[in-house]
């Protein structure tokens, strides 16, 4: 009996873990953290991205992440080609892909990646500052939004990791870091901890990293491999380039 044969392609890396950030998302119409002309320029951050802020001054809190998640509604807002291939690849690896997002958009998602850690939380939830409980939300809201699970009046706020409060999902981010023998940041400037310090993590464990970004970030020296150009661009040239 004559054996057939399989082509098995083998795959360059086994566990892959994907890090990105605004950069990401500037070709599909949302500003960048430090980009002028965008919505952080025209706040300060503690007044917007801190627990401080929103005790000071809540429906400026309000306002601005409502201005936000409603940008998320529109039509001219959507996934480009970098969103779309990291969805490309969850497919083909699985769960031997990893994908963490700093991003408060949905556009990953909208793309069609169907695990993604917001590490940063999501413009479209909102979270009972009481009990914890997080729900969607797609429209405007403020203190008087009702909560669904305890009777206290005021209790929901975004569910935005802002300064000073911890990260989501870090147990299960850093088991895959650990894991991973690839690491890809993309589209961040390498400013915001702990997420800046990932390639570290990944580096230690023995993982290729590689910066794909506009520009040298804060971080670059960190990366053992680098690509410079626009995410739309770079992401599915790399991503090809290893599959
Ligand atoms: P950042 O604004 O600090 O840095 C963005 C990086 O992306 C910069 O290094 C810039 O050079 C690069 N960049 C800009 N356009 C690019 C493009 N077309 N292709 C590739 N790279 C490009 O963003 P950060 O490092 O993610 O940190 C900002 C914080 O603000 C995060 O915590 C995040 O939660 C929040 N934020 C989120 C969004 C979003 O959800 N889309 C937008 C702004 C800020």
């Amino acid at each position: 009996m004559r054996l057939k044969r399989q082509a098995v392609k083998l795959k360059k890396y086994q566990n892959i873990v994907v890090l990105s950030g605004a950069g990401i998302s500037a070709e599909s119409g949302i500003s960048t953290f430090r980009d002028s002309n965008g919505l952080w320029d025209e706040h300060a951050l503690e007044d917007v991205a801190t627990p401080e802020g929103f005790q000071r001054n809540p429906q400026l809190v309000y306002d601005f992440y409502n201005m936000r998640r409603q940008q998320l509604l529109s039509d001219a807002i959507q996934p480009n080609s970098a969103h779309l291939e990291l969805a490309k690849i969850e497919k083909l690896y699985g769960e031997h892909f990893v994908l963490v997002t700093q991003n408060v958009d949905n556009l990953h998602e909208r793309a069609g990646s169907k695990k993604v850690f917001h590490m940063h939380g999501e413009l479209q939830r909102a979270r009972c500052t009481h009990s914890g409980t997080s729900v969607v939300i797609t429209e405007a809201f403020d203190g008087n939004l009702p909560c669904g699970c305890c009777e206290p009046a005021n209790t929901m706020r975004p569910d935005i990791v802002w300064f000073g409060e911890i990260p989501y999902y870090m147990d299960e981010i850093e088991k895959a870091l650990c894991q991973c023998d690839l690491f890809v940041s993309i589209g961040t400037s390498g400013n915001v901890y702990p997420a800046a310090n990932f390639v570290d993590v990944a580096k230690r464990m023995g993982a290729h990293t590689v910066e794909l970004n506009l520009e040298p970030s804060a971080g670059k020296n960190n990366f053992t491999e680098h690509h410079y150009g626009l995410a739309s661009v770079i992401v599915p040239q790399f991503f090809n380039q290893i599959n």
